[in-house]
């Protein structure tokens, strides 16, 4: 494994994922601290997703050793510690006391730390980060519930979470080249940093930086530096994974639970295409028997086309099932009768599950069983078809309810590997 990465939250997990393998890499993503004797398939790079950027720092910091530790013992060549691009942290960490710990368990000398993400408009110049024309204090990031993101200045941030020297990579010494940049590194190193802001304004910067940073154990940020350094790093790549193991093929089914505009328009693309189920909540608290229903009204219909099995509906009616059932219930009879139909049609045969919400997604992800799934082919912007990595028969494409364009449910099904 070239690169070993730990993710403070899921959906950067997931975005750090899909970055790393545009860039040419196998990739995996393991949702959550792994079991100890968890095995997955061979991949140039596998990310663990945590919820860590906002717990409290002691739990952050053990959960983030634990799957350091996982990934030592997959035989991980270096680290990444992926952070948000807007450095969402307080006084009280994450990212000061999880990078100090990583760098103490690793014994690395240095960490050199940037979120920039140009592509997202992310850059940082003189230690500070701008997001588009703005410094990160005069947007919205200022007033955040829970990272209120009041100084720009990303060496004071990152001093105050830890007892460690912060020290800066100037843009001026970046723009001289890869031979100044290791120089300045040594040179920050023997002055007692410990952690290195460095400034990135472009991805070819972002390169430069991976090319300096590919041998070293540890490096931290965003996505951008991530695919610097997958990029460094891609003459090393092997598609051991990928290769390995062939994509399942067999029945299709989509499952929606996501009443985003987006996907309700995706849902009105394909309605008429294809065999198709409504749930309905409050049938679903009323009918103890309605899921086991539903599962049989599909199971006796799996076969060459998808089905279409969604709960997803528009605000009015959300409001009335939640008026009806209070916000969590209604939340919570779906995802229950989308676990019961995804587990049921699984046993079934069903191998192909292309699954739209962010909450669902999680629902039928865990209802499977899944803990690690391969990144493949882009369907739409941050939403790839994904294999399960552990051994289980499922390509799943799991959409976060925004995404997509209108056809996105029959482009899933024609660019399914
Ligand atoms: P998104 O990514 O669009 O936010 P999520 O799956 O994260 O989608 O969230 C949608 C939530 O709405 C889920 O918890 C789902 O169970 C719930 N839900 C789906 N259909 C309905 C409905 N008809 N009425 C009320 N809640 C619903």
């Amino acid at each position: 494994m070239l690169l070993g990465c730990i993710a403070d939250d899921f959906t950067g997990a997931t975005d750090l994922a899909g970055t790393i393998a545009n860039a040419g890499l196998t990739a995996v993503q393991v949702n959550g601290v792994p079991e100890t004797g968890l095995r997955i398939d061979p991949a140039d790079a596998v990310v663990v997703a945590l919820k860590s950027r906002t717990i409290e720092a002691a739990s952050a910091v053990a959960q983030s050793l634990a799957a350091l530790a996982w990934l030592r013992s997959q035989g991980a060549q270096r680290f990444y510690f992926k952070v948000c691009s807007t450095f969402d942290s307080t006084p009280a960490g994450n990212i000061g006391p999880v990078a100090d710990a990583l760098c103490e368990a690793l014994g690395a000398r240095l960490n050199v730390v940037t979120p920039a993400y140009p592509r997202n408009a992310r850059t940082v110049y003189q230690g500070h980060l701008f997001v588009g024309e703005s410094l990160l204090s005069d947007t919205g990031m200022r007033t955040h519930p829970l990272t209120p993101m009041t100084d720009s200045n990303l060496v004071r941030v990152l001093a105050a979470q830890t007892p460690r020297r912060v020290g800066l990579l100037p843009h001026a010494v970046t723009a001289r080249g890869p031979a100044a940049v290791a120089a300045q590194l040594e040179s920050l190193a023997a002055d007692g940093c410990r952690h290195v802001i460095a400034d990135a304004i472009d991805d070819a910067q972002l390169e430069l930086l991976g090319a300096v940073l590919a041998p070293q154990w540890l490096a931290t940020g965003g996505s951008g530096l991530a695919a610097g350094m997958a990029a460094a790093l891609r003459t090393r790549a092997t598609a051991a994974g990928a290769a390995a193991t062939g994509w399942p093929s067999g029945p299709g089914v989509i499952l929606a639970g996501s009443c985003s505009a987006a996907t309700l328009a995706q849902i009105e693309r394909v309605k008429d295409a294809l065999p198709r189920l409504r749930l309905d909540p409050v049938a679903l608290h009323r009918d103890r028997g309605a899921a086991a229903a539903a599962l049989d009204w599909a199971r006796a219909r799996l076969g060459e086309r998808p089905l279409l099995i969604y709960a997803s509906a528009p605000p009015e009616q959300v409001a009335a099932a939640q008026a009806a059932l209070g916000r969590e219930q209604a939340a919570q009879v779906v995802e229950d009768a989308l676990r019961t139909i995804a587990v049921g049609l699984a046993a079934a045969g069903a191998r192909r599950f292309v699954v739209a919400g962010g909450e669902t997604s999680g629902a039928v992800v865990e209802a499977l069983g899944v803990r690690a799934l391969a990144i493949g082919p882009e369907i739409a912007p941050g939403v790839p078809w994904t294999r399960a990595a552990d051994g289980k028969p499922y390509a799943l494409a799991l959409k976060s309810g925004n995404f997509g364009g209108p056809d996105f449910f029959t482009r899933a099904f024609e660019l399914a590997p």
